[in-house]
Parts: structure tokens; sequence; C-alpha cells
């Protein structure tokens, strides 16, 4: 198969969806891997590496994307929907039930499209979202620490407090991955952090994990008020797989906070938790301040460390895209419950029912 590595045109996105070691493989599994130049720079890896893995580096975008499969980081945006075609194979994060426009463009177009956060084996694990969580968890408690600061236009706290003066109150909303990661370093940090899941099960699961270093808490609207009142930083990590992100906080929520509060929703990628949310921002200009309330709303936030994130999502993707390489995709797709879960959109047809129901379009 002709595997195309296209470069992420996204703001600041770094990562790239291959790494060496992935050609590598791919190329001695008899694969041809086309790599765009300089696809591999921000996560500081050379077109000479590539070429040393068995890569062809290619000059323009659009001879990558006429590869069979195409596989990248970031879903593809208004300038790359042009290079769509019928029975393309592409396999990347693509996050459509907060995104109508690509969603029609790939419909429309014939393209068979498989989403990395669907991706879903019989144990209902989420195995190729699971590695980006865990980066944007880690980084949404040193984001928001950082927010924090007066200079930053935070209400000027320090988490870990210092003898005689409080800690810092850290409020995670959704305790998965992005959840127990946010609160793993949030507690390293030396903050006071509390945990919300509507999951009994997983709540227990926190409390084994965190023994009495967090709170836990039942997520309903009751609590999550009482929460925001003494918050200093609120972490969204909630995930109802496949659908858009249900608005948790309203905005009059939000009023209850004290000004220079911190907000970092990292499920603004399903569209966020917060009402007072009315965009995705960038990592050129990350915040906006909504009712006093400092905003973070970055969808791509692991983007911004690549030399973690493109080995860590690689490290999840590579088994699935062997697979997905090596065998005719019909094959695939009746015998891997995992990838068949992930498929989007196939032969010009919605194939996943969340994402219909969110859009209210037809599947
Ligand atoms: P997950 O499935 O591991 O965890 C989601 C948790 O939310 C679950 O424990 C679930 O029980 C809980 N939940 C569901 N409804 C809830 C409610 N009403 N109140 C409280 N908790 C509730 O998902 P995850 O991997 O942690 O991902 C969370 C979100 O972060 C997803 O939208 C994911 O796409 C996103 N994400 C964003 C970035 C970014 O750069 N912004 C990076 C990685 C992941």
């Amino acid at each position: 198969m002709i595997i195309g590595i296209p470069k992420e045109i996204k703001n600041n996105e770094n990562r790239v969806a291959l790494p060496p070691s992935g050609v590598f493989d791919l190329t001695n599994r008899g694969h041809k891997v086309l790599v765009e130049k300089d696809a591999g720079k921000g996560s500081a890896i050379s077109d000479d590496e590539y070429i040393e893995a068995g890569a062809t580096i290619i000059e323009k975008a659009e001879d990558v994307w006429a590869a069979e499969m195409v596989m990248k980081v970031k879903e593809p945006l208004q300038e790359e929907y042009k290079y769509f075609r019928k029975g393309l194979l592409l396999f990347t994060y693509l996050h459509l039930a907060a995104n109508k426009p690509l969603t029609e463009a790939l419909i429309e177009n014939g393209v068979n499209a498989i989403a990395y956060e669907n991706v879903q084996p019989a144990d209902n694990t989420l195995p190729l979202l699971a590695p980006m969580s865990e980066i944007a968890g880690r980084m949404a408690a040193q984001i928001g620490a950082n927010y924090l600061e007066r200079i930053n236009g935070g209400k000027g706290i320090l988490l870990s407090g210092v003898p005689g003066v409080r800690r810092g109150n850290v409020v995670v909303i959704g305790g998965g991955v992005v959840g127990l990661n946010a609160a793993k370093i949030a507690v390293g940090l030396g903050a006071n952090v509390t945990i919300l899941d509507v999951s009994v099960a997983r709540l227990k699961e926190l409390d084994i994990i965190f023994g009495n270093s967090v709170q836990t808490m039942m997520s309903n609207s009751f609590n999550i008020q009482g929460c925001l009142k003494t918050a200093d930083l609120v972490i969204g990590a909630v995930l109802i797989p496949g659908h858009k992100a249900p608005t948790l906080v309203t905005k009059e929520m939000v009023t209850v906070m004290p000004d220079h509060s911190v907000v970092v929703d990292v499920a603004i990628d399903q569209g966020g938790i917060f009402e007072t949310e009315d965009r995705v921002t960038t990592h050129d200009d990350p915040t906006y301040v909504k009712e006093g309330v400092v905003h973070y709303a970055v969808a791509n936030m692991p983007g911004a460390v690549p030399q973690t994130a493109t080995y860590a999502l690689s490290n999840s993707t590579m088994a699935y895209a062997n697979i997905l390489a090596n065998n005719p995709l019909e094959k695939v797709l009746a015998d891997n419950l995992a990838i068949r879960r992930g498929v989007n959109t196939f032969n010009g047809k919605l194939t996943l029912e969340a994402v219909a129901k969110d859009l209210a379009m037809d599947y």
C-alpha cells in the first residue's frame, strides 16, 4: 500500500503522524511511505532521518494526499478538503460531532474516514485517544498554574501555597484519562484537588489511586456549582464518546466563580463543557476572558509538546496502521471490531450514530 504522511497545517501543530520508526516498520513490510517535506521538522525529525528509515520525501502536499491511505494527526482543515476523493482511506483525529463542514466534505467526496478517537476494542477503552489525553491532562494542570499568575490574567495564586497561606483549589470535571492525569500533576504541584465524575465505579477507582490526596465527588449541577464557588482552576475533562460535549457549566454558574479564576477546558475539541466558550482558541492566542474568568480553549494542546506527543501517538496508532496497510479494508472492517467502531464516514455515508444525532444528519 502507498501511505501518505502530510505536514500538519493547524496553528502550532508540531506533531507528525509517524516518526521514522513507523516508516521503517511499514516499509519493511513492503509498503511505500510518502512523507511531505519538513513534515517532521516541528518534532525535530529531519527529512534525512525519514529517508534513512525508507520513506520517500515529497515536495507537494497534493502528491502526498494522492496516497491510498493518509495518516494525519489533526482533522483536515478547509484548505485540505480539495484533496478528498472517493475511496481515500483517512486515518486521523476527526472530532466530527463538533464539525459539520468537515463531516459534509468527507461524505460528499466519498472518503473512508477512521477517527483515532473512536477506535474502540471490546473492553470499551479508547486506545488512540488515551495517549493524547494523558498529555493534555498533564498539560492542563501546568497551563492552569501558569495562567493563575497575576501577570497572565489570573488571581495571582501559587497552587502549592506556602506555610501559613492556603493552597490553590483545582476542580477537575470528568475523571477519565484527562482527569486522572490533570489531577496527578495538580496533586504533585501541591493543590487541593477535587475530581467530579458521573460514574461511581470510576470515582471508586480514583479513590483507590489517589487515596486521601484528592476529594472525589458525584458530578451533578449542584455539586459542580458548589465547587466553582471556591475554585481557582477548573479543568474540563468530560467525554461522552462520539458525542458533542455536554454543557455542564452554564453562564450563570461561571458568574459564581471569583474574578480571575482560570478554566482549562480540555474537552473543547468536542465542543467544550462551558456555556461561556464561544470559540476554540489556538496556541498563538490561547485564552479569552468571560464573566471575569480566564478561559483556555485550545483543541490541540499536545501540539505544543511534539517531542513527547509524536512518539506517544505513534506508539498507539502503529498497530492499527499495520492492520489497515496489510489487509483489504473490507476484511479489516469485518474482522476488527475496534477499527470498525472507528469508521466515521464510508462510501459517501455517515456511519457513526452519535455524530449523526449531534449534527442532525442522516446516517
Ligand atoms: P475518558 O473517556 O477517558 O473520560 C471521560 C470521563 O468523563 C469519564 O470518566 C466519564 O465517566 C466522564 N463523564 C461523562 N459525563 C460526565 C459528566 N456529566 N460529569 C462528569 N464526568 C462525566 O475521556 P478522556 O480521554 O479523558 O477525554 C476527555 C476529553 O478531552 C475528550 O473530549 C477528548 O477528546 C479531549 N482531549 C482534548 C485534547 C486537547 O488538546 N484539547 C487532547 C486530548 C483529549
